[in-house]
């Protein structure tokens, strides 16, 4: 599926969140445009232009909180974007949205215009850390906005934050028990970071705010990935988009423009050192593979592969192990397969 952006930055919203300076995450200037139709076609246009073979297409608004937008306004780019799908260019619509700015009435508007998936910021189900992140709504909000979503017969989206102020480890799995129990059919995770012009960036200036470290937001990320992976639950982005606007602004924070990938690595990881720390000694494993997963397997730069040679010799006692890799173009990504010779 090609996903079309459309970054409407800031706009909706109601205040500024304590870690959101859009303008940096996006690249693009907040003001209102007024010409919404412009704005669509144009952005459409050139990304079809520039992808020939594609199946499917979806226009998607980001950047925003595109329900709290005045009625009008959605409206009116909602209806540039249905010549597309008229003409059979763009199939659906996606959009995210402030939990506290959307309800059944609101789902029903948005499904008359061709919107399939809403995507919500739910950031965390933790009360006292929406305060902190100034976020003006409560986790029951994003409960009830969920539901609405879901009930409507929409795709149902959540976008989280490991590592806001006030975040716990307790708090951050409570979210994510909470988060399956909604059902969604996909979620975005993206670890705090401090963006220049942001609240946070004064608290961490004045020395109020420390972000989570990268090894801390690689392990909260692989285990949400763990919990939703085995749910069926998509994840559909860990980490923030790069940008050169973004890295500019960048002041702290588990940012690496690879962050889904190492995540991922970090998983193989666990799994393979697992099953070699149970191996019998003087035993080789040999893992079998989809060769789709080789490069997540060996991790960037081989990481993972140095860290399991560095174990077998240190961790294990040294008890004349070793492992080999192979890989199977019939398996189906994520699968690992192993003999013990
Ligand atoms: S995080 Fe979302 S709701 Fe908050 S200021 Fe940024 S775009 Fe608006």
């Amino acid at each position: 599926m090609l996903v079309i952006p459309v970054f409407i930055p800031h706009q909706g919203c109601p205040q500024n969140c304590i870690f959101c300076n859009q303008v940096s995450i996006s690249g693009q200037k907040s003001s209102a445009c007024t010409d919404d139709e412009g704005l669509v076609r144009s952005t459409v246009n050139t990304w079809l232009g520039r992808s020939r073979r594609r199946k499917r297409v979806q226009v998607a608004f980001f950047g925003g909180s595109f329900t709290c937008l005045p009625r009008e306004r959605q409206q009116s780019l909602l209806t540039a974007v249905q010549p597309f799908i008229h003409a059979g260019d763009v199939q659906s619509i996606r959009l995210s949205t402030r939990p506290d700015c959307i309800d059944n009435d609101v789902c029903e508007f948005l499904k008359k215009n061709h919107v399939t998936s809403v995507e919500l910021g739910v950031q965390s189900l933790d009360d006292k850390v929406l305060q902190a992140a100034w976020r003006g709504h409560s986790a029951a909000d994003s409960v009830r906005a969920a539901k609405s979503v879901s009930n409507a017969g929409l795709e149902l989206g959540i976008q989280l934050m490991p590592g806001l102020p006030m975040e716990t480890s307790g708090s951050w799995f409570a979210t994510l028990r909470q988060v399956l129990q909604l059902q969604p059919d996909c979620v975005r995770i993206y670890p705090t970071l401090v963006i220049d012009g942001s609240g946070l960036a004064t608290q961490f200036r004045e020395g109020n705010f420390r972000p989570i470290s990268m090894n801390r937001a690689i392990a909260l990320c692989g285990r949400a990935r763990e919990i939703f992976d085995s749910a069926g639950i998509k994840i559909l982005r860990m980490g923030l988009q790069a940008s050169e606007s973004l890295e500019e602004q960048l002041l702290a924070g588990p940012y690496h423009p690879a962050f889904g990938e190492m995540v991922t690595a970090r998983h193989w990881l666990k799994r393979s050192r697992k099953l070699l720390a149970d191996s019998p000694a003087q035993s080789k494993v040999i893992f079998t593979i989809s060769n789709r997963d080789v490069s997540a397997f060996v991790g960037p730069k081989r990481c993972n592969m140095k860290r399991l040679e560095v174990l077998l010799q240190q961790d294990l006692n040294n008890r004349n192990k070793s492992f080999a890799l192979e890989t199977d173009a019939t398996l189906a990504r994520g699968t690992l397969k192993y003999v013990i010779a």
